[in-house]
């Protein structure tokens, strides 16, 4: 069962261990866990709903409080201590398109704000129900989960959109075929929130952003319903791919959506390779990445990650024998560990790495092999559930994500962290998302938590908000991957202009003229 105030399921669990322990208390110092609020509190706590009826709806309190909150920081206070709870008035659950028409035509009658839910992975209060004397309701996507075609001729899969990760993945694996979409949300979020959220999995660098694997959909919206056909590649006028793609519930539903498929690949390997510094990594990952060489994922930890992974898994006997063999290939403390995938034929895949190799070496670094890159790959989607385990030792843990060209990547990942560092916190990055012009940067960032929840909302938002500013200012863009929502949105105008966000506006506007559709996201209102 899906945990109701933490992240993932019950019964998985990220223990740490005196050595993570020591590290935190050195590098975050102590913390206070806030005092944690009881689910029936909660329940008992909710206002009646302003109104008793809707198509496919319920006013089950637990449903209404648990589709009110995503997975960002702020959420996470809500859900913990009860503080700032805002909840729909109701949930539904459709289980077709057409009763998804009837649900927006009925709110068009009657101005009912409608709220699109996916997984509820949200990082940025996407999900969060607006201050409004509108009834609001949020409609939960996760009936509609069906394969509709998979034209295996053309590598095209179409599917419902409420699908999530590891629905999508079994139905296209037992064929044969995977997409190739792996967030490091994949168990809970959903084919609809990749698109609305422009989503990046892990392997990216084979398979694309979703932006490259979506080919077509079906939206509908308050005005009718917009269909985007597969074609292969088009010259006919202005893109409305584009329009759907990180449209975050704004103009309506996304019920299905025509994906890129690939045929599994005949071999895959998955390895580690330390390198003696952040710059030599950089120099490595980005010839790599401009190389033409097929990878299917290049990750660099960059080496304060390093460290904090590395303690992570510092009780381990094998790790002390890989500590006992670094020191003796003299590699210095100020490593750095970048994980790579490769996948396709076997010959391609054996050029690919032999390439790889030379390169780390022409770096001085060394190639551990595949234990650990087998073990990153089993545990991939496991490293979340350590925001539990955080939370109850009274850290606070969020990340934060932006991207910019090559040679603003060291200039901009330094500002990011020194940010956060003077504001308490512990911040370290990673680039993991390449592009032969730049990269994403994906920095986490650990502070201490007081027992008072509108200090650590306060003291999060500072941290937020400077390190948001320096972001547009510094030359990266607000999100690589996460979408705007409520927390991005202030921003937004930097990086678009004042007729960028017009334009926004006004799509937004001709497919929902009364704005029921997710309002307050993105743009306002
Ligand atoms: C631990 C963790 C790890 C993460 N890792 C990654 C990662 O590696 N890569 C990445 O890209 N993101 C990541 N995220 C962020 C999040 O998972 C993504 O933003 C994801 O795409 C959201 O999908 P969802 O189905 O959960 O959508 P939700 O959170 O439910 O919704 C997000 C937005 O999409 C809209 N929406 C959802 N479904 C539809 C639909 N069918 N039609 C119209 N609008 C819709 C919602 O209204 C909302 O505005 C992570 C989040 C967490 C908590």
């Amino acid at each position: 069962m899906r945990r109701w105030n933490g992240w993932g399921f019950e019964g998985i669990e990220y223990p740490l261990h005196e050595p993570a322990l020591r590290m935190l208390e050195e590098r975050v110092g102590t913390g206070e866990k806030p005092k944690e609020v009881t689910l029936k509190r909660l329940i008992k706590s909710l206002p009646e709903p302003k109104i008793k009826s809707f198509p496919h709806a319920t006013d089950c309190p637990f449903h209404r409080l648990t589709h009110s909150y995503g997975q960002s920081f702020p959420d996470w206070i809500k859900f913990k201590t009860g503080a700032f709870i805002r909840t729909p008035d109701l949930v539904c659950f459709p289980q077709t398109e057409e009763e998804i028409e009837e649900i927006v035509a009925k709110a068009k009658r009657q101005k009912i704000v409608l709220i699109p839910y996916g997984g509820g992975t949200s990082v940025l209060r996407h999900l969060e129900p607006p201050e409004t004397d509108r009834p609001v309701v949020t409609v939960d996507m996760k009936e509609l989960k069906r394969i509709i075609d998979l034209d295996e001729n053309s590598l095209l899969a179409t599917v419902e959109a409420g699908i999530t990760g590891p629905e999508l993945e079994r139905a296209l694996n037992v064929k044969g075929f995977t997409c190739g979409h792996f967030p490091q949300s994949f168990e809970l979020s959903t084919l609809g929130g990749w698109i609305a959220t422009r989503s990046s999995g892990q392997f990216s660098l084979r398979y694309g952003k979703i932006e490259k694997i979506l080919q077509g959909c079906k939206v509908i919206t308050p005005t009718g319903t917009l269909k985007v056909n597969p074609y292969p590649a088009s010259a006919s006028g202005i893109e409305l791919k584009n329009v759907v793609l990180g449209s975050e519930g704004r103009i309506g539903f996304i019920t299905e959506a025509t994906i890129r498929v690939w045929r599994l690949p005949e071999k895959e390997i998955v390895g580690v390779a330390l390198l003696p510094s952040d710059e030599a990594g950089i120099e490595l990952i980005k010839g790599l990445s401009q190389s033409g060489i097929p990878f299917t994922m290049l990750r660099l930890s960059l080496s304060k990650e390093t460290e904090s992974s590395m303690s992570l898994m510092a009780h381990k006997w094998w790790f002390k024998l890989l500590e006992g063999y670094l020191n003796l290939r003299r590699l210095p403390a100020k490593r750095c560990m970048l994980t790579y995938a490769i996948s396709g034929h076997p010959k391609q895949v054996r050029l690919s790495l032999s390439y790889l190799k030379k390169e780390v070496k022409r770096f001085d670094g060394v190639v551990l092999g595949r234990l650990a890159g087998r073990r990153w790959l089993r545990d991939r989607f496991k490293l979340p559930y350590i925001r539990n385990t955080l939370w109850d030792l009274g850290y606070g843990v969020d990340t934060l994500e932006t991207a910019t060209v090559w040679s603003n990547v060291p200039r901009l990942t330094g500002i990011i962290e020194r940010i956060l560092e003077e504001r308490g916190a512990y911040a370290f990055s990673h680039l993991s998302h390449l592009y032969p012009t730049g990269s994403s940067i994906y920095t986490t960032f650990i502070f201490p938590l007081s027992k008072d929840p509108e200090e650590n909302y306060h003291r999060w938002l500072n941290m937020k908000q400077k390190v948001s500013i320096a972001i547009v200012k510094n030359g990266g863009t607000i999100s690589h991957h996460h979408g705007v929502g409520i927390d991005h949105a202030q921003y937004l105008k930097e990086e678009k202009g004042k007729i960028g966000i017009e334009t926004i506006t006004n799509i937004i506007k001709s497919l929902d003229p009364d704005r029921i559709m997710n309002p307050g996201k993105m743009v306002k209102p």
